[in-house]
């Protein structure tokens, strides 16, 4: 329980690690405000706060100006991964910068807080192992991943803007890749992807030869970084790295689930889509030092909740949810 209350609006509330931020947050004692389009959020993600009377749902474009009075603001509005992102580029650059834009302007007038989720893709293929905050990154402009990560790099600037011209009080998280429950099952992402493959016994699908690296971040851990980070003194601004430090290849992963989930789905090699980088994982050193924070949950606890989520969500309905 946190010592005093706060109004706290999370945008994109309804997505993945949104859902477990609110909760996170009403756990902890406060008012959540969740503004949402639904554009990959889902109203199931919230089901288990609809019926709090701390919690209130809007659905809101953050595109456009939102007029409300909080103390703090967690702006994760943004489709994440790749497959939904490129569905509508346009939008997705325009929810990056314009909705930082107005989230920023919301933050100025209440003087509130805030804090903007972005990503690790702000160091596009990287040329430095593994990324540290003060490397510049190697994006292609033009690419069918620009239209996310420029997005994201232009909200970045738009943060630190704020923050040197008004004064803001910023927190600026680089996400790396982060699983768990409430991940869409159709969203393309690797960890879904190759759980719901496995699970229904289907190929699983490897794009390139499998030996890109990820490093993957359980959902509770990423959330107590967000927590801490926006708990962290005036002068934590971020950039700050949020993510699992340990390693593996795409391969080794496809092999862990198949052999987690006892499954004999075969695996298969596919085209690796264009500007998808080789090797991608944190220096979490800066936020060790900071905020004394670092995952806790082995890749293998992780994957097994994980698991058991889509295991429920299959067996549960025949229906599973579109992809958007
Ligand atoms: P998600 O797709 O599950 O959640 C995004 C949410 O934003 C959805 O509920 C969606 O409906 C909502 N949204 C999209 N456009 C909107 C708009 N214009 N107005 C209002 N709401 C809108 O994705 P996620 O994995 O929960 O990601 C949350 C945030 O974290 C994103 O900003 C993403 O870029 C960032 N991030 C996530 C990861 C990861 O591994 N999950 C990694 C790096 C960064
Ligand atoms: N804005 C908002 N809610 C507010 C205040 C501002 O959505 O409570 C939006 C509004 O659309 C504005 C943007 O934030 O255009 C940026 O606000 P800022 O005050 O920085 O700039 P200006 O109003 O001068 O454009
Ligand atoms: N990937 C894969 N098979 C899939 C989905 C993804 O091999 O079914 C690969 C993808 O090409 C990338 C890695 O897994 O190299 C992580 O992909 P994801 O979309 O999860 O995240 P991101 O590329 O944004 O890190």
């Amino acid at each position: 329980m946190s010592a005093v209350p706060k109004r706290i609006l999370v945008t994109g509330g309804a997505g993945f690690l949104g859902s477990h931020l609110c909760e996170r947050l009403l756990a902890d004692g406060n008012d959540v405000l969740c503004a949402d389009n639904y554009f990959t959020g889902r109203r199931d993600n919230l089901a288990a706060l609809l019926g709090n009377p701390r919690f209130e749902a809007l659905r809101h474009d953050v595109c456009f100006p939102l007029y409300v009075e909080v103390d703090e603001i967690y702006n994760l509005a943004c489709p994440a991964s790749p497959v939904h992102y490129q569905f509508d580029p346009v939008q997705t650059t325009k929810t990056s910068v314009s909705g930082a834009i107005n989230m920023l302007g919301l933050a100025k007038r209440l003087k509130a807080k805030i804090f903007q989720a972005s990503t690790s893709e702000v160091y596009g293929d990287p040329t430095v192992h593994p990324q540290r905050e003060d490397y510049k990154g190697n994006v292609n402009p033009t690419g069918p991943r620009a239209c996310y990560d420029e997005g994201k790099r232009c909200a970045e600037t738009l943060f630190f803007d704020y923050y040197r011209q008004h004064k803001l009080r910023i927190r600026v998280a680089r996400i790396f890749n982060t699983y768990g429950p409430r991940m869409h099952p159709n969203d393309g992402r690797v960890v879904s992807n190759f759980i719901v493959q496995a699970l229904r016994g289907e190929e699983i699908t490897i794009y390139g030869d499998g030996r890109q690296t990820r490093a993957f971040c359980y959902v509770d851990d990423m959330v107590e970084g967000f927590v801490r980070l926006m708990g962290a003194p005036d002068d934590v601004t971020g950039p700050i790295n949020l993510g699992n430090p340990f390693e593996t290849t795409v391969g080794e992963l496809a092999h862990r689930i198949v052999a987690m989930t006892k499954s004999r789905s075969s695996i298969v090699y596919r085209p690796l889509p264009m500007d998808d980088p080789m090797q991608r994982c944190p220096d979490i050193g800066l936020a060790r030092a900071t905020l004394g924070w670092e995952p806790t949950v082995p890749l293998e606890i992780g994957l097994a909740r994980t698991i058991d989520y889509f295991d429920q969500l299959l067996i549960g309905g025949d229906e599973l949810p579109k992809s958007r």
